[in-house]
C-alpha cells in the first residue's frame, strides 16, 4: 500500500484554518484504466486561494471517495505528477513520465493521486524542471492566448499594454511577445523604494519588456503622450487586464482606437467603470478570459499550446517564474501551512509559492 497525504477542506474559509491534511492509503492493485501519480511540484496560484475561500466560481465537489471523516475536496489546481504504476490498459503512458492535468479542479495539493488517461497530459520531461511543468498550464498558457485569441497583432508594428506585468501571466506575456516581435508596455506597482522599482523595471526589460512604467508613472500626463508616440496613437491595440480597479482605467485610456482590453485577473478586488465614450466614440472593446473554460473546449490546442511553450523553456527562451520552493513536509507540519498557504495572495512577494515534493 502507498501512504498517500492530502491537504483537503470541508469547508470553505481562510485556507489557514479550513485546510487540513489527510492521510490514507492507495491500493498497489490497480483498476486496470486507472494509474497511481505521485506528485513532483504544485505551484499555490491565486485562484487555488480563491477556490478554498469559496469565491471562485469552480468549485470541486466535497466527496468521501478518500476516507474522509467529512465530504471534503482536495485544494490545488495544477502540478506536475511522475506516473508511478499503472493498470492493465493504460497505453499512452509508462512508469517514469511525467504528466500534468488536463483541465483544472483535480486537487493537486497531495503527494499521490488515482486519474484516468482522459485526465492527463504526457510531458516529455528531457531537458525541463519539475517546476516548469507544473506551471506551463495556466500562467503562460493563459498569456500566450490572450496575445493570439483576441486581436491579430503583427510583429514589428504592434503593441500591447498590461499591468500585473510581474506576475506569472505578465512574465509570460512579455516573453511571448518579445518572441513573436510584439512591442510591450508593462505596468507595475510602485514598489517600497525606488530603488527596488529600479530593480523590479530592470528585471522585465531584461526578460524582454520594451517599456515598464509604474501605476504612478501611468497618472502623469507626460508618459501617457510618450505612449502615444512610442505606438504613433495607432498600434497599441490589446490591453491585459490583471488588476481592475481605478489604476485599469488609466491603461484602457492609453489604447488606441478600436483596441480591446482583455481582463483575466481582479487582483486590488475592485470593479472597472468606464466613461461610455469610450465605447462609443473610440470604439474600445472588453472581453474577459479564463483559462479554465479555454482547456475544456479546445483539448487539441491545450496540448499544443503547453508543447510550444515547453520546448521554448527546453530551448532557453521562456525562463522561469521566480518561485519559493516550500517542501511538502516542511509546509504541512504544524503552524507552517498558515506560513506557506496562507500567504498566497499578499502582494509584494518575492516569487509564487510551490510546493516540492
Ligand atoms: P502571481 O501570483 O504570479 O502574481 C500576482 C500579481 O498580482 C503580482 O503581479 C502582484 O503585484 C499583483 N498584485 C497583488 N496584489 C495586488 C493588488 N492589490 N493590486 C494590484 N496588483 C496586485 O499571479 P498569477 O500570474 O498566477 O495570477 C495573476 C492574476 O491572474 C490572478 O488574479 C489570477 O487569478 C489571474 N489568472 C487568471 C487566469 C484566467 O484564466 N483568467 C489564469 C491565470 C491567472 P505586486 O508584485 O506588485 O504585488
Amino acid at each position: 500500500y502507498t501512504q498517500a497525504k492530502a491537504l483537503v477542506y470541508s469547508k470553505y474559509g481562510d485556507p489557514s484554518e479550513v485546510l487540513s491534511l489527510h492521510t490514507h492509503s492507495i491500493s498497489p492493485s490497480l483498476p486496470p484504466n486507472q494509474l497511481l501519480l505521485r506528485t513532483l511540484a504544485s505551484p499555490i496560484n491565486p485562484a487555488d486561494i480563491n477556490q478554498i475561500q469559496g469565491v471562485y466560481p469552480s468549485k470541486p465537489p466535497f466527496t468521501s471517495l478518500l476516507g474522509t471523516s467529512v465530504p471534503s475536496a482536495v485544494a490545488g489546481n495544477e502540478a506536475c505528477f511522475e506516473v508511478q504504476s499503472i493498470g492493465s490498459s493504460i497505453k499512452s503512458v509508462a512508469k517514469g513520465d511525467w504528466v500534468i492535468m488536463r483541465s483544472t479542479g483535480f486537487g493537486t495539493w497531495r503527494t499521490h493521486a488515482l486519474a484516468e488517461e482522459k485526465d492527463i497530459l504526457r510531458v516529455e520531461k528531457g531537458g525541463l524542471t519539475e517546476i516548469q511543468a507544473a506551471t506551463v498550464g495556466v500562467n503562460p498558457t493563459t498569456a500566450w492566448r490572450m496575445l493570439v485569441d483576441f486581436e491579430n497583432l503583427e510583429g514589428g508594428r504592434d503593441w500591447f499594454i498590461q499591468n500585473g506585468a510581474n506576475s506569472g501571466v505578465g512574465r509570460a506575456a512579455i516573453q511571448l511577445g518579445r518572441e513573436w516581435g510584439l512591442k510591450s508596455i508593462n505596468i507595475i506597482r510602485d514598489r517600497k523604494t525606488p530603488e527596488e522599482t529600479e530593480s523590479m523595471k530592470k528585471e522585465l526589460l531584461d526578460l524582454g519588456a520594451t517599456k515598464v512604467i509604474t501605476e504612478s508613472e501611468l497618472q502623469s500626463r507626460s508618459t501617457v503622450s510618450e505612449i502615444k508616440e512610442w505606438t504613433s496613437g495607432k498600434n497599441l491595440k490589446l490591453g491585459l487586464n490583471c488588476v481592475g480597479g481605478p489604476v485599469t482605467l488609466a491603461l484602457v485610456k492609453t489604447l488606441s482606437p478600436g483596441g480591446h482590453l482583455v481582463t483575466y485577473g481582479a487582483m486590488s478586488k475592485q470593479p472597472l467603470s468606464l466613461p461610455t465614450g469610450l465605447l462609443i466614440f473610440k470604439d474600445l472593446k472588453f472581453s474577459g478570459f479564463w483559462v479554465s473554460r479555454w482547456s475544456d473546449a479546445n483539448s487539441a490546442e491545450k496540448e499544443k499550446t503547453v508543447e510550444s511553450i515547453l520546448q521554448m523553456t527546453r530551448e532557453g527562451r521562456f525562463k522561469d517564474i521566480p518561485v519559493q520552493e516550500m517542501r511538502w513536509e516542511w509546509a504541512t507540519e504544524g503552524e507552517r501551512l498558515v506560513e506557506a498557504v496562507g500567504g498566497g495572495l499578499e502582494g509584494f512577494r518575492s516569487g509564487k509559492g510551490v510546493l516540492v515534493f
